[in-house]
């Protein structure tokens, strides 16, 4: 860690021992073209409007410009590269560490408080490279770039972007040879589940405890911020309306967990991920490499590969080309987040088996008993189990919650989710009716128009694309006869007489613009190999915004962008080269 002295060449790769990062220098980047910012990203970092076209802000962002730090007298913040391991596809990959990106500083927004790490994806190799180049692709940096805010703008918790920056003169190999990009992101926390696997994997048990204790106390602000122990019967009993309600007991129990700060900093840590998995969910959004590494400690979705938004519903769709066994498809990745979180429980292990009274450390130094070994074994094991019953009811909740938001109900019965959400879902996939087309047209519908058969048959007609499905008929039938069921629940949630309100309140949680894969292909054809400038900012309008009807860009473009996807251009999968 004391290697900022060492020139850069010097920075082989290397396997890092007792630490987490790695200080290294961005490569310099000739004739940087700033492409795009994202004007949220700019407020929520606390930079004012048109700072963006300053000559400091264009060289920071392309690596040109180290400001935290001041290489006359070698004061101030070195950036540096962070080191973690992970499982890829369910195997131990061993170290991998930032590979193509290194942090430049924190930087806390006065007016919110919050501190971020601000950081650039594809500025050269870092010592955790290994056999690659520390470059990224413009393509995959624009995706990169679109997703995060998008995903933002739809109120999913994720690692965000600030600005996208084409390396003109840089030529990256892959299959073909690509221009290079610099992607400027920030998160409150680039620490992954891969981070503790690795030191799990090298048993370095006090950085296992440090890692931890850092992550409560800075991560997450504190301690008394986590959930407080789960009385007996918490799980089962309570109702599943709101997330909150699982952990609604404030009371410490006696049982030995009762004051394990571990096992508290373990809950949140999966509910949190629990929440993101079942937005992801609600709003058809799949990861595609759903590792260890690819899993973040604050449940943020993070590291935007061969991700994708779904089409039309298909559970067993994977926008990951390369992903034969569908383990990360759009249906697993509720249990494969789960998969990666009991790799982290058993990180924690030794720290959440620790029972009331007796210091962890005390088993790991005084040379351990048999029974004292077995004892913790099977606290841990109980924990991860009990919190596993956590997991699964949170994440319900809240799919419960955002589903019941986006049909337009005020409340959930414990009936919605079998004659609603899941009927509702059959629809969508057996006539292929285009899964985000279908919550924003629902919110059109008034409840007088559903009044008689005719009338919702009609209705159904409205949830096709221009060509209607196969066997039209009978899709009308099955549409009109699921709108008979919701126009009841609408009606009892919210009356007759309040039914423009209702409306608006859908078009508030159900985006008219969704940035599917045949969108950012031509997107990026277009600045790629067209040359096109203007495309991107026009673009962040929709993505930043992506409830309006209108975004006053280019009309055409963006009734195109929201309407039926092409022909051939629906569920596209994704290589993960970038
Ligand atoms: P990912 O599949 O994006 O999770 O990446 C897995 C690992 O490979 C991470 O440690 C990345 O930093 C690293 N990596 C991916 N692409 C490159 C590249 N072009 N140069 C260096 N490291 C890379
Ligand atoms: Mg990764
Ligand atoms: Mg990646």
């Amino acid at each position: 860690v004391d290697s900022h002295k060492a020139p850069r060449e010097a920075l082989g790769p290397r396997l890092v021992k007792g630490a987490l990062y790695t200080y290294v220098r961005p490569e310099i980047t000739h004739s940087p073209e700033l492409l795009a910012v994202s004007e949220r990203a700019m407020e929520d970092l606390g930079l004012k409007p048109g700072e963006e076209q300053t000559q400091e802000f264009k060289s920071v962002v392309a690596g040109n410009n180290i400001i935290s730090w001041d290489d006359e007298t070698e004061e101030g913040i070195y950036p540096w590269a962070q080191c973690y391991g992970g499982y890829q596809f369910g195997q131990w990959a061993g170290q991998l560490g930032d590979g193509r990106a290194i942090s430049l500083f924190e930087t806390i927004n006065p007016a919110t408080n919050t501190r971020y790490e601000l950081q650039l994806k594809g500025a050269g190799k870092t010592p955790y490279s290994r056999f690659a180049d520390g470059k990224a692709v413009l393509r995959s940096s624009i995706r990169e770039f679109i997703v995060s805010e998008y995903l933002n703008a739809i109120s999913i918790p994720t690692t965000r972007a600030l600005s996208l920056t084409l390396c003109s003169r840089s030529r990256v190999q892959r299959e073909r040879i690509e221009p290079g990009a610099i992607v400027a992101r920030f998160s409150e926390s680039w620490l992954r589940l891969g981070t503790f696997d690795l030191i799990r994997m090298r048993a370095d048990r006090p950085l296992m405890r440090q890692l931890a204790t850092y992550t409560a106390e800075h991560v997450y602000g504190g301690w008394d911020t986590l959930p407080s122990k789960l009385a007996p019967g918490d799980i089962k009993t309570t109702s599943l309306n709101t997330a909150t309600n699982v952990s609604a007991s404030t009371t410490e129990g006696s049982g030995p967990e009762a004051e394990n700060r571990f096992v508290r900093l373990y809950r949140e840590v999966c509910r949190r991920n629990a929440k993101t998995v079942a937005a992801w969910q609600a709003y058809g959004f799949m990861n595609g490499v759903l590792n260890t590494d690819n899993t973040s400690v604050l449940g943020l979705s993070i590291d935007f590969g061969p991700f994708a938004f779904l089409d039309s519903f298909d559970p067993t769709y994977t926008p990951n080309h390369d992903d034969h066994m569908l383990r990360y498809s759009y249906r697993n990745q509720p249990s494969v987040i789960w998969w990666n979180l009991v790799r982290f429980g058993e990180a924690l292990g030794e720290l959440m088996g620790a029972g009331a009274g007796v210091d962890e450390a005390e088993f790991v130094e005084k040379g351990v008993k048999q029974e004292a070994v077995k004892e913790l074994v099977e606290r841990a094991e109980a924990v991860i189990e009990r919190t596993g019953e956590e997991y699964k009811a949170v994440f319900l909740a809240e799919y419960k919650r955002l589903m019941t938001a986006r049909l337009g109900l005020k409340t959930h019965k414990e009936e919605d989710f079998e004659s609603l959400f899941s009927e509702w879902l059959d629809l969508l996939e057996e006539h292929e009716l285009d899964f985000h087309h279908a919550f924003r047209r629902l919110g059109r519908v008034a409840l007088k128009d559903l009044e008689t058969e005719g009338g919702r048959k009609d209705v159904a007609g409205l949830f096709f694309a221009k060509e209607p499905p196969m066997e039209e008929g009978a899709a009308r039938g099955r549409i009109a006869a699921w709108l008979a069921k919701w126009g009841e629940r609408v009606r009892e949630d919210w009356g007759e007489a309040r039914d423009q309100e209702r409306m608006g309140e859908m078009m508030k949680v159900n985006p008219k613009f969704v940035p599917r894969s045949w969108i950012l292909d031509e997107v990026i054809e277009r600045v790629e190999r067209k040359g096109e400038r203007d495309i991107l900012p026009g673009i962040m309008r929709m993505v930043l915004d992506p409830f309006r009807e209108t975004w006053g860009w280019d009309g055409e473009t963006e009734e195109r962008f929201c309407g039926d996807v092409p022909k051939y251009k629906g569920m596209l999968q994704c290589s993960c080269s970038s």
